[in-house]
């Protein structure tokens, strides 16, 4: 008799765990607490305007096309991407503005041409973060770090020899210093730390392995906007009969023995054989399991950063700005510094503007543009954000003004916002971070919580609070090792 299957959460990795268990024929339902599919990977359409509330940058594709060829049997869902040519527009306080290309002798040239380096030392670089990624993916992403069975390949043992070279007990701050001998380039590089909501002045330099894959295999965009990432992966899980029970969060997982037996949810009990939490792993052990010291190990490592995102529809058009903006701070660390210890917004804050229509037309009315304008912010610590999004809005407007030497006000037509309280209540993450647990420190790939525990019996967890992390490639490869396991269990 096929088994039942309960996930809680309709995230990407939920989405993800549910296509592949439901392709190997376990009887899956999906619960989830909104009105509707995604978690963090939402949209708001208004007043001719579209806009993705949550990621903007769409790396890996091949791993939704893997999804997509496992769970489209005798279906024709398409999911369409396309390869951008302008990664990222990266402005500085001097005026200088330095566009990264996928193509990577465009890359050269650029930065080449604009900072008057070697272009060796590009190369150099490129290739140190795809040996890092070569060296560490098959181990510290496609596989769980807390079964034996890893640890006794033959992989892994040729990863441990290589740890003296995967930049582990120095700051990525250090080696992009060492490496790049430029402040312009360390600050491109050292933002990657921000991927995952870290630190580039105390994370391990191994994270400068994020940036490969921006710069080795590229950045992508999906031709209806990242929502219809999710929105492709619903549509496959319907066709597989996965059941979805929208509006309904779970309250409780009910236990015998050490073993999951059901879920609570709008006062009605459902039996499961296997129990996979797409959820914010502390909700999961406070609230759902009434277990708050399993978390306690866990909790030591401090929370990702969160993030004021702004909204506005812009009626202009700005082509100085590409699909990805950055309109950096003149004193990086001293922003880091600021958004670790004060309580208020950091005084000349990095703004990140994503715009999408600049490649889906239909995502701003004419001559208009859609703006996703964001900063980084710390997770919640009880400040009071209303006061704080008033503050963040009066600095990024003030900036945008200098560096784009305009008057923003004057063309923002529409406007809403989140903040980290707003991230909490529409995706129940913990304390608003934005991708789980920070990997500042050295040991975070071991610190974060497995996909499993021994103490409950056929309770698996997928997400980005769990290993490996933070970020839509590695909650879809979460999902990856828990269905992996369920299905050879
Ligand atoms: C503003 C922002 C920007 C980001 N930018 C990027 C980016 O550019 N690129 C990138 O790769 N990643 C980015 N991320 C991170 C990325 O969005 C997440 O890592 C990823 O989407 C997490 O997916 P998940 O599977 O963990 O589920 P989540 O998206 O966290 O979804 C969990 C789901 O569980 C539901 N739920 C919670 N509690 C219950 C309950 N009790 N019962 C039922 N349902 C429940 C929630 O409603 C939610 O739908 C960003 C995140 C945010 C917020």
């Amino acid at each position: 008799m096929s088994k039942k299957v309960i996930i809680i959460g309709s995230g990407i990795a939920g989405l993800a765990s549910a296509i592949r268990l439901s392709s190997k024929g376990y009887l899956v339902t999906v619960y989830e607490s909104n009105s509707y599919v995604g978690g963090k990977i939402s949209e708001i359409r208004k007043n001719g305007y579209r806009f993705d509330t949550g990621p903007s940058l769409f790396t890996m594709p091949n791993l939704i096309d893997e999804l997509v060829s496992i769970g489209n049997i005798n279906s024709d869902i398409k999911f369409e991407y396309k390869k951008i040519d302008t990664t990222c527009s990266y402005f500085f306080d001097d005026g200088i503005i330095l566009n990264a290309y996928s193509d990577q002798n465009k890359l050269k040239d650029e930065l080449v041409n604009k900072l008057d380096i070697d272009s060796k030392i590009i190369s150099n670089y490129l290739n140190y973060v795809a040996f890092l990624f070569k060296s560490t993916h098959k181990i510290f992403i496609e596989k769980s770090l807390h079964k034996l069975s890893t640890y006794l390949s033959f992989k892994t043992l040729v990863s441990f020899f290589k740890i003296p070279f995967l930049s582990i007990f120095k700051s990525m701050h250090k080696v992009n210093t060492n490496r790049l001998k430029n402040d312009k380039l360390v600050k491109i590089f050292n933002r990657y730390a921000t991927y995952n909501g870290s630190n580039p002045y105390v994370a391990p330099g191994i994270l400068n392995v994020i940036s490969h894959l921006e710069h080795n295999d590229g950045v992508y965009l999906p031709n209806k906007g990242m929502k219809s990432i999710t929105n492709c992966l619903y549509e496959i899980c319907k066709k597989n009969d996965v059941v979805f029970e929208l509006d309904s969060k779970v309250d409780k997982i009910e236990l015998l023995d050490g073993m999951v037996k059901g879920i609570y949810s709008n006062g009605k009990y459902s039996s499961a054989d296997i129990i996979i939490s797409n959820i914010d792993i502390h909700y999961l052990y406070n609230n759902l399991l009434k277990k708050p010291y399993y978390i306690n190990k866990h909790s030591k490592i401090n929370r990702s950063t969160s993030a004021i995102i702004f909204y506005w529809g812009i009626k202009k058009t700005f082509k100085k700005l590409s699909l990805h903006n950055i309109l950096f701070a003149k004193d990086y660390k001293h922003e880091f510094d600021e958004i670790k210890t004060s309580q208020n917004i950091q005084s000349d804050p990095t703004v990140y503007i994503n715009i999408t229509s600049k490649h889906i037309s239909t995502d701003a009315p004419k001559g208009s543009e859609n703006w996703f304008v964001m900063i980084n912010v710390s997770y919640d610590k009880g400040q009071n954000w209303q006061k704080l999004v008033q503050e963040a809005r009066e600095k990024i407007i003030k900036k945008v003004n200098n560096f784009l030497n305009t008057d923003l006000e004057k063309f923002i037509e529409y406007e809403t916002y989140m903040d980290p309280v707003s991230i909490q209540s529409k995706t129940g993450s913990f304390k608003g971070s934005l991708y789980g647990s920070s990997s500042n420190d050295k040991m975070s790939a071991f610190l974060r919580h497995p996909n499993f525990t021994n103490k409950i019996k056929n309770l698996y967890f997928c997400g980005g609070t769990v290993h490996p992390g933070g970020g839509i490639p590695l909650a879809l490869n979460s999902a990856k090792i828990i269905t992996n396991e369920i299905i050879s269990n």
